[in-house]
């Protein structure tokens, strides 16, 4: 499998926190894993200012520490591993993991010395570890945040410094119903730099947003795929267009349906997908929160929407061709995929798009 669309804040082990929360003396609501994994998990659809809220419980016991960033990316890695996962792009923002040169400094830490710059190379390290170790192929996608236009400038700088240390990517996250938040100019700048640099792009939009926000993210911020996407739906015009052009949305169906951006009931915007054989894949986004791992997202899709072994092939074949890996890479991956899935590979080089 492949998976394209996962946080790294949001994949971190529960004994991992709680042995940082220990060693560094922050108060948890918890004593052990399964009680915190409890506490910071959801069962029930919640807002997503509610999910949000999760990572206030945990992310002071990460942030600012340098040995606990490297562990969760080194960890993540392990994680993946046991999923089945042979190649991942996690995303993650440098300045939400840093104590120093970042304004405001997040989770109400104390001033300290670990720098938005030093974190990428940290979690670029833990990853390249884990690479080796585990045997799964990562890259790292750097994350602008809506509300903190100011730190867009650094972080297109960052993938530009790291690009040959796992980063390919910049996204934009957070709250996306903030208005006007994709043309603040700090994000539309540094989405600028990036198509100027050669950085790839992807932008959280239609989750929770309506299509217009679809609209900025392709027509402004430039971007080459969709964080989540399903509202674009709501469009008809915009969805065709997005389709003609082959655009790939990262679908993260548990995760949709636990932050409420799908309400039981309606059909998921997923199905349509594959109705359409859009290009798209399957995702976990944050498997902490959501308690999962990317087989629940497989699953449901199996047994709550009919979805197919044929389908999921499908799908990771896009996913991997939608990936941000230089061309080379990208059809070493495919190889793997089509001889694992014991598919012939395209007899035309020139299939691969
Ligand atoms: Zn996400």
């Amino acid at each position: 499998m492949v998976e394209l669309h996962i946080h790294l804040d949001g994949a971190i082990k529960p004994e991992t926190i709680l042995y940082y929360g220990r060693k560094r003396g922050i108060a948890l609501p918890a004593d052990t894993a399964e009680e915190l994994q409890a506490i910071i998990g959801i069962d029930k659809p919640l807002s997503l200012p509610g999910f949000l809220a999760k990572f206030e419980y945990y992310m002071p016991t990460i942030a600012g520490c340098r040995e606990a960033v490297k562990r969760i990316a080194y960890e993540f890695v392990e994680m993946k591993a046991k999923e089945g996962v042979v190649y991942v792009e996690v995303r993650y923002s440098p300045h939400l993991l840093a104590n120093s040169k970042v304004d405001p400094i997040p989770w109400n830490q104390a001033e300290g010395d670990l720098t938005p710059d030093e974190v990428v190379a940290l979690v670029s390290q833990g990853l390249q570890e884990g690479e080796r170790d585990f045997g799964v192929k990562v890259r790292s996608i750097l994350c602008c945040m809506r509300h903190q236009p100011n730190w867009s400038p650094e972080v297109v700088e960052l993938c530009k410094k790291y690009r040959h240390q796992t980063v390919v990517a910049m996204d934009l996250a957070g709250d996306e119903t903030m208005e006007g938040s994709s043309l603040f100019p700090g994000h539309v700048k540094a989405y600028e730099e990036a198509v100027r640099s050669g950085i790839h792009r992807t932008v959280h939009a239609g989750e929770v947003g309506s299509p217009e926000v679809v609209r900025e993210a392709v027509d402004t911020l430039k971007t080459e795929r969709l964080g989540h996407g399903y509202r674009t739906l709501e469009d008809e015009a915009l969805y065709a267009r997005l389709r003609q052009e082959n655009m790939h949305f990262e679908v993260c169906p548990w995760s949709s349906y636990l932050t409420g951006a799908w309400k039981l009931g309606t059909e998921h915007a997923v199905v349509r997908f594959k109705h359409d054989q859009a290009n798209y894949s399957l995702n976990t986004d944050d498997p902490l929160v959501f308690k999962s791992t990317l087989e629940t997202d497989y699953q449901m899709t199996k047994e709550g929407m009919d979805f197919t072994e044929e389908e999921f092939k499908r799908l990771n074949i896009n996913a991997a061709k939608s990936s941000f890996l230089p061309e080379e890479e990208k059809e070493a991956l495919l190889d793997l995929l089509y001889d694992a899935y014991e598919m012939p590979p395209p007899a035309a080089a020139g299939l691969h798009p």
